[in-house]
């Protein structure tokens, strides 16, 4: 690595974790609606979080995973943002081809992760989160001169039949705006398909195993924001490849 490297390198990781800890402030008060400003505060005893008690991963390490005054565990889905936001940051760091689309891509998946945590937590996927990701994901596909309307239009087709046709009761308004978000971010329909068939698979494994270990019974609702976002990065990652192999001569 040249020093150049080391240099985003570090930045990006920093920045990963500095947006991973405004995340847990996001993915704690936006389901609840509260206010984003004011100082950070233990959920259970109200204590305001010192500078110490802020900094990101480290605090959680440090304290041992629990509050400082009412010695109560904190969830492990903070750190746990911290850690995979400073992740998906380096991911966009080694994909990008410039410093600005990186940071773009960056700002996009890190959307995309918040709105995946909280699908899974209350199975709710906010407006504004999906907004500001397909705003952030058009943006990157701009800065690549990438931008394609396929993707997005396959996607939110997709998501638009079954809101449709089950009124609402299998996928949410949401489901369709975060698959415009993808579709943009994906470029062309084939990566977007792909995207879904990962989607499912990831999906039907983890119900699976969910169903095995008796954590959710047959009539459960499993929230399918989650994959659809693993999903994506996987094909950001390796679509092309993946592609490559299922349809040999498309990519030539
Ligand atoms: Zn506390």
């Amino acid at each position: 690595m040249v020093d150049s490297d080391q240099f985003w390198f570090v930045l990006f990781a920093v920045l990963g974790l500095v947006f991973g800890s405004f995340g847990t402030v996001l993915i704690a008060r936006v389901p609840a609606e509260q206010h984003l400003g004011g100082r950070s505060r233990c959920p259970r005893c109200k204590h305001v979080l010192g500078v110490i008690e802020l900094v990101p991963l480290l605090s959680y390490l440090l304290l041992r995973g629990r509050c400082r005054h009412c010695h109560r565990s904190i969830s492990v889905v903070y750190p746990l943002t911290e850690l995979l936001s400073a992740l998906v940051f380096l991911c966009a760091l080694f994909i990008g081809s410039s410093p600005l689309s990186s940071l773009l891509l960056a700002f996009s998946l890190w959307l995309l992760l918040l709105i995946a945590i909280i699908d899974a937590r209350t199975q709710t996927i906010h407006d504004a989160l999906n907004f500001s990701f397909i705003v952030f994901s058009a943006a990157h596909a701009v800065a690549i001169g990438q931008l394609q309307i396929s993707g997005a239009l396959l996607l939110a087709l997709f998501f638009g039949a079954q809101w449709l046709v089950s009124r609402g009761r299998w996928v949410g308004s949401g489901d369709i705006l975060l698959g415009v978000g993808i579709g943009f971010l994906l470029g062309g329909w084939e990566q977007s398909l792909l995207c879904l068939g990962l989607a499912y698979i990831l999906g039907a494994m983890a119900a699976s195993c969910l169903l095995l270990l008796k954590r959710v019974s047959r009539k459960s609702h499993i929230p399918f924001g989650p994959f659809l976002a693993a999903a994506a990065l996987l094909t950001i990652m390796f679509g092309d490849r993946i592609l490559g192999l299922i349809v040999p001569g498309l990519l030539m």
